[in-house]
């Protein structure tokens, strides 16, 4: 059975889809079997993967109203070595058109449960918002990853996430916990950064990955080539950093 993981951040452009994809890439080159889910309406990690969304037989949307089977709507990665639960902007309609249907907020457990025999990871990148989308993609999981910018508005959402995260552990989905915060964009020359990093290591202690994501131009770059930034540049800091991610994420589970 794979290990369920949601990268979740209410906050947008705090480096979800970059973690999602990256991680994905990062431990399927350690021999990890990975599907990406992607929960986002944007479908940037299903562009991330290389894969085109225009072009889609079947999508995370027809996985979630019961219209298609996850076995068929799921595709590869060619470049990434990883599968995909692809999406585009028709997710964005899923939000109204789940409201009325029965276990809602359980939709992709289920999808998930047809697939989930053939992998050691699945990887759900949510949207930038507390919504019923990010609400079934924490019923799914086992964890969150919270990836985090080091900057002084970051705790301020954090709270706020904490406590959704919380509230479904305790009424939804009691396997649910915080797997760690990871720190992503970092700039070390920044007295900000340092500080923030800090304040995060000193409040949320061995919940806070050692692993830190520096800020690096080659990881920005990769997704317009449709290539994760570890694929694209192997040797670039940003790249290696998310590969040493992936090790300390095995290492973790392995102590869990
Ligand atoms: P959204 O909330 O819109 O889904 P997100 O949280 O998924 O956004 P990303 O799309 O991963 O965030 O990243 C936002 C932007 O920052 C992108 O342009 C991405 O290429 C860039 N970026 C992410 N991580 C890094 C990094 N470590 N170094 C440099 N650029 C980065
Ligand atoms: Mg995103």
């Amino acid at each position: 059975m794979a290990k369920i993981f949601c990268i979740a951040n209410q906050k947008g452009g705090v480096g979800k889809t970059t973690t999602t994809v990256n991680l994905a890439a990062g431990l399927a080159q350690i021999g990890q079997r990975v599907l990406l889910v992607d929960l986002d309406p944007q479908g940037n990690a299903t562009m991330g993967a290389g894969i085109n969304k225009a072009l889609l037989k079947a999508s995370t949307y027809e996985v979630l109203l019961g219209l298609a089977n996850s076995k068929i709507a799921r595709v590869t990665s060619e470049v990434g070595k990883f599968d995909v639960l692809p999406a585009n902007r028709e997710l964005a309609g899923a939000e109204v058109e789940l409201v009325d249907m029965e276990k809602r907020e359980r939709r992709l457990k289920d999808a998930l449960a047809e697939v989930d025999g053939e992998y050691d990871f699945i990887l759900i990148d949510c949207p930038p918002a507390l919504s019923m989308l990010t609400l079934n993609g924490l019923c799914a999981a086992h964890g969150v990853i919270i990836p985090m910018q080091c900057e002084y508005y970051a705790l301020e959402g954090l709270s706020d996430l904490v406590n959704t995260i919380k509230k479904v552990h305790a009424n939804l989905n009691p396997d649910l916990k915080i797997i760690g915060l990871l720190r992503v964009m970092f700039d070390p020359r920044m007295t900000l950064s340092q500080q923030v990093s800090a304040q995060l290591e000193q409040h949320f202690g061995d919940k806070v990955f050692k692993t830190i994501i520096p800020r690096n131009v080659r990881l920005a770059e990769a997704p317009s080539y449709g290539v994760p930034g570890v694929c694209f540049d192997p040797t670039s800091k940003g790249a290696q950093a998310y590969v040493a991610f992936g090790a300390e994420m095995v290492e973790r589970i392995e102590s869990m």
